[in-house]
């Protein structure tokens, strides 16, 4: 089964994952929810980019087709997908 997985304190909440994945795996939470309890954000990701007061979690990470769409829109790299023989394809923001 494939995997996916977002690493919080690097997500940005920019939605970019939401808007192309065809397959609607991603979900935006507000940062109340408790998956996000002591999660700090990444400063080196905040340099860079403007954090919203939301994050995005992975939650049908079995339904991705790896079609890669957000693997280069994710403005946080932050997302991580294994797929049914393990290997790991990292986000890379373009
Ligand atoms: S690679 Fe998977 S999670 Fe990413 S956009 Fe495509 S179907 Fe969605
Ligand atoms: S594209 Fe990346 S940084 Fe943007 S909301 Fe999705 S997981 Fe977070």
């Amino acid at each position: 089964m494939v995997s996916v997985v977002v690493e919080a304190s690097k997500c940005t909440g920019c939605a970019h994952c939401t808007d192309v994945c065809p397959v609607t795996v991603f979900e935006l939470k507000p940062l109340s929810d408790p998956a996000f309890k002591g999660v700090k954000n990444d400063p080196a990701v905040e340099a860079k980019f403007k954090f919203r007061d939301k994050k995005s979690i992975a939650v049908r990470g079995s339904d991705c087709i790896l079609c890669e769409a957000c693997l280069f829109e994710c403005e946080g790299e932050c997302i991580t997908i294994t797929d049914d023989e393990g290997h790991t394809y990292k986000s890379v923001y373009k």
